[in-house]
């Protein structure tokens, strides 16, 4: 048995950064799987490394929450710059998401013209630049202080958008771009459906603009893997890789937690299972109840990876957007990241493809281990014929290996079936879990707690994570 302050449960995006930012105390990061990262990670496999699922490092540049931490911990990432955040392809037609405001749009009107289209990008632009200068972004509840510094961002927030906070992404679309073609829609849709996990039809015009913004930012790809980014990170954190926590019980004002290789008593316990994962972990029933109440939210990932054999130049991001929805999928278009051609370790011997879309995990349940593997492989294929016809250079004999993830996998390796938490809507703001809970010393960092997926969204959770750990400290 071992005494701790702080155990922190997972090394996704949410667990590393938390524990990097507290690393001179006593603390052990557990992490049920042999690669750090969760989705952020990075493995092997047929001797190839491939990023399990994020690929794109976004936030890394002054005043911005990732950069602010980053700094705080003394690591400087190993990233380069990708001039063209994502390459759009649909029927053949082609727009690159660069930063450069003109040049996106130049490219943008000769494909999708609109007339209203500078008034309604810059808007986008310009709401996502306010965002990012607000000062008292907070949400916590249980405790006097965490509603009051929660209701001073509720303020600030209206103070720097006003009404504007009541408008939907699609009232907003109607009446900016009125009568915009179905493959212009499909375009903002397939964006919003990687950054938000929903498309405008569920969106506030606030969130729309956050999800859309993000290629006029600096978009980092990570050299090494994702998975590197976050070895960086821990490099000075007490680590327990493969090392899961199967059962947390609370005892008087301590958390005696059982792993698969020892026994531990924490003052403090940090969650970084996704929400809809954690009742399962208590043994005690008013705690289970807490964390059942949060319902799962079906956003689940299909995940092609293969390594190809191409002399072709290629950029680090595509999204493909197609007519029809993919087969088992929830998406008409998927994203492709391409490992950098001089990653002298994802691009060793050929390119490291991780190509993404959207499922549901109810779609992988009850099936016999044939029908699985069948569903899979066809659902792999059709991708995989769709990606060919949109490289005229490459051919299917430059595929070397060839693979794929659904919500499944995801849960034998990190324990999780879906991905990224319930959208930030009107309807579900107040539904929202926090990084507090009603529990003394318990905690939640991660995609499914406030402010939600990715990168940025993770780091807004845990600086408040961090505050109201500090404030009780
Ligand atoms: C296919 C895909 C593509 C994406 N692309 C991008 C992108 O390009 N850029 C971007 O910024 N974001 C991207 N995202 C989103 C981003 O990856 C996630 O939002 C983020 O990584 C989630 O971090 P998290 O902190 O919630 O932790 P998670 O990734 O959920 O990790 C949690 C960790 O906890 C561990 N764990 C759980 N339970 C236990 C236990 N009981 N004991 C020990 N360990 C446990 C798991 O093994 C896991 O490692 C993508 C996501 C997916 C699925």
């Amino acid at each position: 048995m071992k005494n701790i302050d702080i155990a922190v449960i997972g090394s996704g995006i949410g667990g590393s950064l938390i524990s990097a930012l507290n690393k001179n105390k006593d603390l052990i990061l557990f992490e049920k799987d042999k690669n750090l990262g969760g989705c952020a990670s990075t493995f092997k496999r047929l001797g190839t490394y491939f990023n399990a699922g994020a690929t794109t490092f976004v936030g890394y540049e002054n005043n911005h929450p990732i950069k602010n931490i980053f700094d705080e911990v003394g690591v400087v990432p190993n990233i380069l710059e990708s001039k063209i955040a994502i390459r759009t392809i649909q029927n053949r037609k082609i727009v690159d998401r660069v930063a450069n405001f003109e040049e996106f749009l130049t490219n943008l009107n000769s494909v999708y013209y609109h007339k209203n289209n500078r008034v309604f990008w810059k808007t986008i632009k310009e709401i996502d630049e306010r965002f990012w200068t607000l000062k008292k972004v907070y949400f916590a509840k249980y405790g006097f202080q965490a509603y009051a510094k929660t209701a001073l961002f509720v303020v600030e927030l209206f103070k720097e958008f006003g009404f504007m906070l009541f408008k939907t992404a699609e009232g907003y679309i109607n009446e900016v771009l009125p009568n915009i073609s179905k493959e212009y829609k499909a375009f903002i849709n397939s964006q919003l459906l990687i950054t938000l996990q929903t498309t405008s039809k569920d969106l506030s015009l606030l969130a729309m603009s956050l999800g859309l913004a993000y290629p006029f930012h600096k978009v980092f790809y990570p050299i090494g893997g994702m998975g590197q980014i976050i070895e960086d990170l821990l490099k000075d954190v007490n680590i327990q890789n493969k090392e899961e926590v199967i059962s947390i019980k609370k005892e008087q004002n301590r958390y005696r937690l059982i792993s698969t290789k020892d026994e531990y008593l924490a003052s403090k316990v940090i969650l970084n299972s996704a929400i809809f994962e954690s009742s399962k972990l208590f043994l005690d029933e008013n705690i289970k109840k807490y964390y059942d109440k949060f319902s799962f939210s079906d956003q689940s990932a299909f995940v092609v990876y293969l390594k190809l054999d191409s002399k072709e130049k290629l950029l680090h991001h595509y999204q493909i957007i197609l007519k029809e929805d993919i087969p088992n999928c929830i998406s008409n278009s998927f994203f492709v990241s391409v490992s950098d051609i001089n990653d002298e370790k994802l691009s060793r011997d050929g390119y490291s493809i991780t190509i993404s879309t959207h499922s549901k995990a109810i779609f992988w349940e009850g099936l016999t281990k044939n029908e699985y593997e069948a569903k899979k492989e066809f659902t792999q294929n059709f991708i995989i014929t769709e990606f060919l016809n949109n490289f005229d250079n490459i051919k299917k004999e430059n595929i070397k290996t060839l693979f794929s993830a659904t919500s499944k996998t995801f849960y034998r390796y990190i324990n999780r079936s879906n991905c990224g938490g319930k959208p930030i809507t009107a309807k579900t703001i107040f539904q929202l879990p926090s990084c507090n809970t009603p529990f003394d010393g318990l905690y939640n960092v991660g995609d499914t707690i406030f402010a939600g997926q990715g990168w940025p969204g993770v780091a807004i959770g845990v600086n408040v994570l961090n505050k109201e750990l500090n404030a009780k400290s």
